[in-house]
């Protein structure tokens, strides 16, 4: 598909990127081009519009959950499309109020996800989005808030999937991503 080819073409990847040994592929440079921001956009939507919300009980989704901190750049975006709400997932401490967590596994030690207690309603239908999919601890945490909050959980949805390392294998509901690296 040329909109995924497109897409694909304006990633970069930065070797040693946070640190040695690491290939960081890098998003901006879509946002960047406005052209492809709003094929991005358009991409996603046709996809929770044709496939995501017919397996949604009510057809309809209530929620979209954006990642700390990528998924916060097109998470919005796309809420706003749907009509649907935007809830950030965030690392510990960063949301004021009370809170429900979510602890993951990092390369090294653990890590705390939050989201404000009450966000989601028992029952609301939800979409998880990040940039990037690796280990799949993060978006797996994200999910773990979601159904602890007795939200429905129909997809989770990224940019990239790095299908080498399994992390959609973590998840607790069906994933979809535009772009799939395997090295
Ligand atoms: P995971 O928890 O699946 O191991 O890591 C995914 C998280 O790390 C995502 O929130 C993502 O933003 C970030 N991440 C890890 N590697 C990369 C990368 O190469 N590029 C980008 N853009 N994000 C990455």
């Amino acid at each position: 598909m040329a909109d995924v080819q497109y897409i694909q073409s304006l990633l970069t990847q930065h070797a040693d990127f946070p640190k040695k040994g690491i290939v960081f592929l890098d998003i901006f440079p879509l946002l960047r081009d406005p052209f492809a921001f709003e094929t991005l956009i358009t991409h996603f939507m046709h996809h929770i519009t044709a496939d995501t919300i017919f397996k949604s009980p009510t057809k309809k989704i209530d929620i979209v959950v954006g990642l700390d901190a990528r998924g916060f750049l097109f998470g919005p975006i796309i809420a706003l499309r749907l009509g649907a709400a935007f809830v950030p997932v965030r690392k510990r401490g960063k949301l004021p109020g009370v809170c429900v967590q979510a602890s993951y596994e990092k390369e090294y030690g653990t890590d705390v996800f939050e989201m404000q207690a009450g966000a989601i309603a028992p029952g609301q239908t939800v979409i998880v989005v990040d940039d990037l999919i690796a280990t799949g601890g993060s978006a797996s945490a994200a999910g773990e808030l979601v159904t602890k909050q007795g939200g429905q959980l129909l997809e989770y949805l990224f940019i990239i999937e790095l299908t080498f390392l399994k992390g959609t294998e973590k998840l607790n509901a069906q994933s979809y991503s535009i772009v799939q690296s395997d090295d």
